[in-house]
């Protein structure tokens, strides 16, 4: 880990596990900061890391072995454990920070518990944003985190300011407080996007505010993989209840509708 002694933040060495959507993206701001950066991945990014100035590994023991300050798990939550799991861990040379971003955490926190050596911190994250919410930067957009076993505090809060310093609204809090609150918003965000998308809803020429703001929510999250949402769903335990609380209001809603619409004809009849 190198200081500049201009800014006094740290360089670090990244490597960021996954270079799908998420993990490019976070990749671009980390590169802007000044960090040093390296990818691998199930597909083939080289192309693009080439672009970018990352070194792309095929292979992972390769990739330990480069002598990381910080790898950043960005994996669909789905693929999380297969691709931990199947990690050759004896490749790391020192202990490593190991920072996952996935967008439940009770999920990761217990698996890199369980699965990484007991040397390696491990910081558990949750950026509320993406691609498209943050493409204008990330000024008051909010980072969850939860310092789940660090020893090496230096290279851990020099991670964190990756976030602090691009303006982000800092929040620390449990793994199980995060998924608690998330079934609560961000799967119920993401549910009631699908379910327009399901019904396919379009702009009209008559489209008031209300109805433009729905035609932009469904857009975004269909935008996000299935991986990604089922995942929201599949690894967080307080997501059914959340799904059932839905189901239950829109069918008391419905119900409310019709009673009032018996009510109203029965009304029109006594008068008629
Ligand atoms: P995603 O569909 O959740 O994940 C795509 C990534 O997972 C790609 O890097 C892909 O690798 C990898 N992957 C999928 N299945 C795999 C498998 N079986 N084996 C190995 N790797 C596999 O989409 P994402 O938007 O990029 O999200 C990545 C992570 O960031 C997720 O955990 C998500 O919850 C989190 N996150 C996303 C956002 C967002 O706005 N998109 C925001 C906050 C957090 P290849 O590309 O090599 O195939």
């Amino acid at each position: 880990m190198s200081t500049s002694s201009s800014s006094q933040t740290q360089s670090l060495k990244i490597g960021i596990v996954g270079f799908g959507t998420f993990g490019q993206f976070l990749a671009k701001t980390m590169i802007k900061q000044g960090h040093t950066l390296a990818a691998t991945s199930r597909s083939d990014y080289s192309d693009l890391c080439l672009q970018m100035g990352i070194h792309f590994f095929r292979d992972v023991s390769t990739f330990l072995a480069t002598d990381l300050d910080v790898i950043v798990l960005c994996t669909s939550i789905l693929s999380l454990s297969e691709v931990v799991r199947s990690m050759p861990l004896a490749s790391l040379k020192r202990p490593t920070l190991f920072v996952d971003v996935l967008s439940v955490k009770e999920h990761p926190k217990d698996l890199l518990l369980r699965v990484l050596p007991e040397d390696s911190d491990i910081l558990c994250t949750h950026p509320m944003f993406g691609p498209v919410t943050g493409k204008n930067g990330w000024r008051d957009l909010t980072f969850m985190y939860d310092k789940v076993r660090i020893r090496d505090e230096a290279t851990c809060s020099s991670f964190i300011q990756i976030f602090a310093s691009e303006g982000c609204k800092m929040v620390e809090m449990s793994c199980e407080e995060h998924d608690k609150a998330a079934a609560k918003s961000q799967f119920i965000t993401h549910t009631i996007g699908r379910t327009l998308g399901e019904m396919d809803i379009k702009s009209t020429p008559i489209d008031t505010k209300g109805f433009e703001a729905l035609v932009k929510l469904k857009e975004t999250m269909m935008g996000n993989s299935f991986d990604l949402y089922s995942g929201l769903f599949v690894h967080n335990r307080f997501a059914r209840q959340e799904l059932e609380n839905l189901e239950h209001a829109l069918y008391k809603v419905k119900e409310m509708l019709v009673q009032r619409m018996n009510e109203e004809q029965g009304q029109e009849r006594l008068e008629s």
